[in-house]
């Protein structure tokens, strides 16, 4: 699998996206998605990913489409921020397996930081129930 391998379009965020797989979303508008990541790496743990491109990463992206794209994010990222007050926001996003991208759709995450709190571990932690995200993607809706 290389950076520039063909997008398969039944990437699991190309289903949430087709709404033939479930998410816990935040916010959608005709650019993007956004919704709570299932194995979240700190409370409120979101991912935003750009709808009507096949772009399994950030060099795949049309760059006509990147500035409406990263507003999403930006957007996102402060509502985050004002719904769970963390002490720091870590906004990343990887390109390819052995930079760690797991799901070959492009995404970035926002994570929310707090002093003293240690980061879980990148996509391999306990699954979130959507009882547990709920009502933190309930705040960051109401902040949106
Ligand atoms: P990456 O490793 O940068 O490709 O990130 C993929 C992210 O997607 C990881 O943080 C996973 O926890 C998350 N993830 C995988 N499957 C799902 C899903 N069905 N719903 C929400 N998040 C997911």
């Amino acid at each position: 699998m290389t950076l520039h391998d063909a997008y398969d379009p039944n990437n699991i965020f190309a289903k949430i996206l087709r709404g033939e797989m479930p998410s816990m979303k935040v916010y959608e508008d005709d650019v993007a998605l956004a919704f709570m990541d299932v194995f979240p790496q700190s409370e409120g743990h979101t991912l935003v990913i750009p709808k009507q491109v096949e772009a399994r990463n950030l060099l795949d992206m049309p760059s006509d489409y990147l500035g409406s794209y990263v507003q999403r994010v930006q957007k996102v990222a402060r509502a985050v921020e004002a719904a769970l007050s963390p002490d720091g926001l870590v906004v990343s996003q990887f390109n390819g397996a052995p930079a760690g991208q797991t799901v070959f759709h492009l995404h970035f995450h926002i994570i929310p930081r707090w002093e003293g709190k240690p980061l879980g571990r990148h996509a391999s932690g306990g699954m979130a129930t959507a009882e547990e995200l709920e009502p933190i993607a309930k705040r960051i809706r109401a902040a949106l």
